[in-house]
């Protein structure tokens, strides 16, 4: 694996893979890798030749007394997993390397009518941030696919709905949610529980499958089906943030004739915010 941190670097390695065709999928992460990021990983190589993963921490998408600071950096540990699981190419650029004017974009790219809802309204250009510093590593790698996984539902609407507004020549790919055995979805911020919050935090992926249950049972009162959600959620010890039965589409409240569900959930436990999602198509209505 040929680890680079420099964008001029990376566009002359890969020149000569885009000359002999090959096709090249990307997979950007901020590092602190598991096995969530490690299967993007592995979808990538089935999708191309040649797998080009970045490694980011990028300021722009954390807020003010966000963790940006105190985000986990671990990264030889991250670079031999990305080794061994087969990754071609690590990017990882300096913060003066992707934002080399300011130390912020003079440029900035946002999808409105996705990105002020449920974490870009707890986190306000929280996707902004996202949306710029992927259009500029997709302009930097110009891959074929990019990888995202689906436990940032919102995310990856915003990276879709960007690449297809912009057209960008690029497929977005959803992979599936990693999780644990116990239901909770592997994310890098589970390192701030311990491991009594982490017994807690499971939790958050079982009130999504009550749910879920519950619209499929015939439940059609959505708003106390959030309420008690987030009531159960309160008696566990979380901070409520958002708990929201959605139209996967558009993160819109549903209609009756609407059965491609997506209900979508955050929530602080000790220092983290956590957040999940169950997609569904919702086959009886009653
Ligand atoms: P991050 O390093 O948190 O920015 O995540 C990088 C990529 O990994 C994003 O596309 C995330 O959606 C994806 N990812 C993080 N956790 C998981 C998970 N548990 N399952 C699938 N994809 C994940």
């Amino acid at each position: 694996m040929h680890t680079i941190d420099r964008i001029s670097q990376l566009r002359s390695h890969l020149w000569q893979a885009k000359l002999e065709h090959k096709k090249i999928a990307f997979v950007p992460t901020m590092g602190n890798l598991h096995e969530g990021h490690l299967q993007l990983i592995d979808r990538a190589l089935e999708e191309s030749d040649l797998v080009v993963a970045s490694i980011f921490v990028n300021p722009l998408q954390f807020g003010p007394g966000e963790d940006f600071n105190g985000y986990p950096r671990t990264f030889m540990s991250d670079q031999e997993k990305l080794m061994s699981r087969g990754c071609h190419v690590l990017f990882a650029p300096s913060v003066g390397e992707m934002y080399p004017t300011t130390n912020l974009s003079l440029t900035l790219v946002s999808v409105p009518h996705l990105d002020s809802l449920l974490c870009g309204k707890s986190r306000p250009g929280h996707f902004t941030g996202v949306a710029t510093v992927v259009t500029k590593l997709l302009g930097i790698v110009q891959p074929d696919v990019a990888i995202f996984g689906l436990k940032d539902y919102q995310q990856f609407l915003v990276i879709q709905q960007m690449t297809d507004d912009l057209c960008l020549p690029v497929n977005i790919i959803g992979a599936p949610i990693a999780r644990a055995e116990t239901g909770l979805a592997l994310s890098s911020r589970n390192g701030y529980l311990s491991a009594e919050e982490l017994d807690r935090a499971a939790q958050l992926y079982a009130c999504l499958v009550s749910c879920r249950m519950a619209l499929e049972a015939g439940e059609t009162d959505l708003l106390k089906l959030e309420e008690v959600a987030q009531c159960k959620l309160e008696t566990i010890g979380f901070k409520r943030d958002y708990f929201k039965i959605c139209r996967q589409n558009d993160l819109q409240a549903p209609t009756l004739d609407d059965n491609q569900l997506v209900i979508v959930a955050a929530a602080y436990l000790g220092k983290a915010r956590l957040i999940d999602n169950i997609r569904f198509t919702l086959t009886c209505r009653v």
